[in-house]
């Protein structure tokens, strides 16, 4: 069940010391996780990267594992950022493997443009979800990135964010209402803009830290042995924004 993360900091860093480098990095997650609930043994169906560069949320997706990827390998050392969301993914049976079914998401909602992946599984895709699909815009259902449940999640919070919710509402109420819809899913979402980012952990594993510049990671798996990684409760909501220098990093984590 796919892994994912988001990290934003004051100071910019390879995209490599996070994807590549830790001693259990989202590439050895891709193919050595250690926390998988609920099924599958590898993140190898493809993978994506959004990072905050020259011209804004720049996305790398990728539908081939990973690790065979050397020309991504490579330029992650070169490419450096102060916000990544980056995930690696394990199908769902029954949905597609393309590009375009990889997340990270990049989209516009609210003015402002935002990387979106999830973890986990809607249950009884597709047709748990129709009612709620129905409520979205003809259009964003014919322009839905590909037929995933991760997608169509993508296309509600959109929304909500559009009609003006505020982003952690917006994510808080989709995870409600999915669940409502389809009892049992595996929520964990993840949206960023660059500058924050919400997270949810629904029966999948979630920690966060924050780094001594003020800088917050946010993955399924912690990246290394450091103690400072904390484990988010099963039903969180997390809100995380990163510190200055000045400021330190704010992180809250609250009950769905
Ligand atoms: N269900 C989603 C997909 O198929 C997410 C998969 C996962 O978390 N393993 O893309």
């Amino acid at each position: 069940m796919c892994r994912h993360l988001a990290h934003l900091g004051p100071t910019p860093v390879t995209l490599a010391s996070l994807l590549t480098e830790p001693p259990h990095s989202l590439l050895v997650q891709s193919y050595a996780p250690a926390d998988m609930r609920g099924g599958g043994t590898v993140n190898a169906d493809g993978f994506g990267a959004g990072w905050l560069g020259r011209e804004g949320l720049h996305l790398y997706r990728r539908d081939d594992p990973m690790w065979t990827d050397a020309s991504f390998l490579d330029l992650a050392r070169a490419v450096e950022t102060t916000a990544l969301v980056a995930a690696v993914r394990s199908a769902t049976v029954g949905m597609p493997v393309s590009t375009a079914a990889c997340a990270p998401f990049r989209g516009e909602a609210g003015g402002r443009t935002w990387l979106f992946s999830h973890n986990g599984v809607v249950r009884g895709w597709p047709h748990s979800m129709a009612d709620l699909a129905a409520t979205l815009p003809p259009l964003d259902l014919l322009t839905l990135e590909a037929a995933t449940d991760s997608a169509l999640l993508w296309a509600l919070v959109r929304a909500r964010i559009d009609a003006g919710k505020d982003p952690a509402d917006a994510v808080a109420g989709v995870v409600s209402d999915a669940l409502a819809a389809a009892p049992g899913s595996r929520l964990n979402l993840l949206l960023s803009d660059g500058a924050h980012v919400v997270a949810t952990a629904v029966d999948h594993a979630l920690s966060y830290r924050t780094h001594a510049d003020g800088a917050v990671t946010v993955a399924s798996e912690p990246l290394d042995e450091d103690p400072a990684w904390e484990p988010v409760t099963d039903g969180s909501l997390l809100v995380a924004h990163p510190g200055d220098g000045h400021d330190p990093p704010t992180v809250t984590v609250t009950a769905l």
